[in-house]
This record gives C-alpha cells, structure tokens and sequence, in this order.
C-alpha cells in the first residue's frame, strides 16, 4: 500500500504543529516512517488521505467499541448542536448519563463528569488527597494516567523513598509525592507503604494495564492492594480510563470482583467525543466542591455534545451486554490465529489478553513495566510495518494494547490472522 499523500501532508503539518500531532504517539516515533492521515471511518474501518482502507486495532485508542460513526450517537450529536452546544449551565442530559453510569458501576453513588482521562485521574488523586488529609501517591511503573504533573514521575535511585520526573517541567517537589512500585509486585507496594508510614493517600493502578500492552493482573495482586489499602488508611484508585465500559458493562471492578473506592473513566465514557469523569461513593464524592472544600471545575464540562454521546453509548452498552461477550470471542478467535501463525516460526513472543484488549510482544513473558521493556523493538517494527503494509492498522507502539470493536468481522479477523502469518515470516 501507498502512504505517499500522508506523508506529504505530515511534512505539512509539522511546519504548524510541533511534531506535526497534537499527541506524541501518533508521531510514529516509536516505529519509524511516517504517520497515516485519517480521512474519515466507519465501522471497524479507516479510510486515510491516499485512498486506502486499513481495518482499524485501535478504535480511537480505545472509544470507538462498537466501531467508527456507530449511527445512534452520530444521530445524537447532530440533534443535540442544533439545540446549541454549551451553556456553562445545568443540563437535564448530565443528570441521565450520572444516573445511568452510576447503576452500570459497581460501588460509586456519585460522578463528576470532565473533559479528559487526564482530568480525570489528576481530580481523582487531588479528592483523595483531600479526604485521607495525606500527600503521597503509589503509582505503577509502566501504568499511565494521563499527562498531568504528578504521574509523569519515574522511579528515582532512591526507589523506595520518592520518585524522579520523567519529563522536563515537573519539579522535583511534585515527584517527591509520587511512590513507584512494580506491577504484580505486592512486595514492592508493601515496601513503599513500610518507609511512607501514615503518608500515603491513595494508590492508583490500572486494573488491566493497557499503557505497556495489555498486562493482566496475576491472582491475589489486585486483591492484596485491596487489604494494603484498607489496614493503611488509604483509598484504591482503579484508573478505568481503558477498561470502563470495555471489559465489562460495570468494567474491570465487575469482571474481577474488586471494588475500588474511587474509579476514573474516560474513551468508551465519551462515545468518541471528549469526556472524561470520577466516580466513588458518597461519603468521599462529599469531599467534593460546591459540596466539600476541593476544588475541581471546568467550562466545558458536562458539554451537551459530549454527554449526548457518551449517554447513547452507555445507553447501548447497557441494553446489549451480548456486546462483551461477542468482543471477548472475537478476540479470543484472533489470539488463537495469531498464536498458530507465530508457532509456525522461531520467533519469541508473548500474546497477553483479557476481553477486547491484546498485545504481542517479542519477549517470553510479559508481566510488569520491566518484562514487557525486554521486547525487542527492532522485531515490532518490523511486524507493525508489514501488517500497515497489508492493510492492517495496529497501534504504533509496542507499548500500546491492541482495541477490537465489535463491528469487526470474523472475515476481517481472517485477514488480519493471514497478515500476521506472511509478515511474521519475514521477522
Ligand atoms: C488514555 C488514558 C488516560 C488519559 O486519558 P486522556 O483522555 O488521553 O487524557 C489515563 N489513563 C489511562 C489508563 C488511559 O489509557
């Protein structure tokens, strides 16, 4: 396939835009060459500049769930902008989309809608803040939460006592409140608690890591960090940015039967559209203003677009539960066409996968930051190329997990499968 106009209008974009995107991962830094310009989508397929239809294993980084331009939320959205589309007071659809986000969540009573997943977890950590009366915050090597200040940290040489920034900008006075522990590692979180006595506010972890593949949390891990939690006067963030209304209509909280004492949501939440919200029960929500003394706002938030979209897919998602099941076979279905593909060859690898999130990585096993770093970058260039190559559109990172949506075809995951056993051959 030919990216040719792409790649002229990329050069275009970067005399204008720094990088030419407005977020890095769509540089295509990661894997070399240049980025495809998108000119429209429907279903579980891209339509880019030069004319080539990709079938689409990112949907959007994660919204799209039920595929591009899903017909009731277009219909939605064009109905709602003719009524006009904002007005920075209270609208009757944010209270239906509250009202049936909270009966989909397990253990939240209330939630605060805002624009971003970044929004989201920074408002989430700063309410736990707030109601524990503490500082300090666990995070994961590897998990991300969005680009605010506080999770853009990196474990320090001091591992066990503070954290570093990883990115210029973020002072070593923010970085000294975030702790870094290990995925799957009770021990390192155990450590961290043990040196930070009475400090620690909350831990916020992804549920099923998306941010570094998908990396599925082994037995007793979630439910340590539960105990860890409630013997330390701490509260569990579950960052559900990805895994919100994906993995199940309740998400991860539902499917692996923890609960969280505050949730984040984002993508799926939002239809396509940005959105992003908090959740958790009332006694911590209370901490909230205008009702509590932390402040949290936003001018757009709750936008009348946005809520008419994420309600029709909530709406959706809620009268067809078959949609997880159907998801979760499908990508069952083509984790065993990949899985026979790559055995055919010598290469290592490691396909991991819960739901509709998978990832390949070329290592032999991949269950934190560290293991999932061990892949060999060169092998996944290559493979991202030759699938782009055959009309397949993966995320351009190794790092990223894969999204199916349920508008993909079981032809669609054929072709993809027959993708992956010509180009792993060249590999
Ligand atoms: C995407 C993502 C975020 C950030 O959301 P944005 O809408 O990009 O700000 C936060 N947490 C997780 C787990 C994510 O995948």
């Amino acid at each position: 396939m030919l990216y040719k106009r792409s790649s002229a209008l990329f050069a275009e974009a970067k005399n204008y835009i720094p990088g030419g995107v407005n977020s890095p991962v769509r540089a295509f830094n990661a894997v070399g060459g240049d980025p495809i310009f998108v000119k429209q989508a429907k279903g579980a397929y891209l339509y880019d500049e030069d004319g080539n239809k990709l079938i689409d294993y990112i949907a959007s980084w994660g919204p799209m769930i039920l595929g591009h331009a899903f017909q009731p939320v277009v219909n939605a959205v064009i109905e709602k902008t003719t009524l006009g589309t904002s007005f920075g007071m209270p609208t009757l659809i944010e209270t239906e989309i509250a009202k049936l986000a909270v009966s989909m969540v397990p253990n939240v009573d209330k939630v605060r809608f805002v624009n971003s997943g970044t929004e989201a977890c920074m408002s989430a950590v700063r309410l736990a803040r707030g109601y524990t009366g503490k500082d300090k915050i666990i995070k994961f090597a590897g998990c991300y939460h969005g680009h605010s200040d506080s999770f853009l940290i990196q474990a320090g040489s001091g591992a066990v006592t503070f954290g570093s920034p990883n990115s210029p900008g973020v002072t070593q006075g923010t970085a000294k409140d975030t702790l870094l522990a290990n995925y799957n590692d009770l021990k390192s979180v155990e450590d961290l608690i043990q040196a930070n006595k009475n400090e620690i506010a909350a831990i916020i972890i992804e549920p099923v890591a998306g941010n570094m593949g998908c990396i599925v949390p082994q037995k007793g891990f979630l439910e340590g960090l539960r105990s860890l939690c409630d013997a330390n006067n701490m509260l569990l963030i579950f960052d559900e940015v990805m895994t919100g209304f994906r993995l199940a209509q309740g998400g991860a909280q539902e499917l692996l039967g923890i609960k969280a004492d505050i949730v984040t949501f984002g993508k799926v939440i939002g239809g396509g559209l940005p959105v992003g919200a908090f959740a958790a029960r009332n006694e911590i929500m209370e901490h909230l203003a205008p009702l509590g003394p932390v402040y949290q706002a936003g001018t757009l938030s709750g936008n009348p677009l946005a809520m008419a979209a994420g309600l029709t897919m909530l709406q959706y998602l809620n009268q067809h539960e078959e949609v997880f099941k159907s998801l979760a076979d499908k990508t069952s279905y083509l984790h065993q066409g990949l899985e026979k593909a790559f055995e055919e060859t010598n290469i290592t690898y490691t396909i991991n996968k819960l739901g509709s999130m998978i990832s390949v990585h070329f290592t032999d096993e991949v269950y934190d930051f560290e293991t999932s770093a061990k892949g060999n970058n060169e092998t996944f260039k290559k493979f991202f190329h030759g699938m782009l190559n055959e009309g397949i559109y993966l995320p351009p990172s190794a790092f990223e997990s894969w999204f199916l949506n349920d508008a993909l075809t079981y032809e669609d995951l054929d072709k993809t499968i027959e993708a992956a056993s010509k180009v792993v051959k060249t590999l």
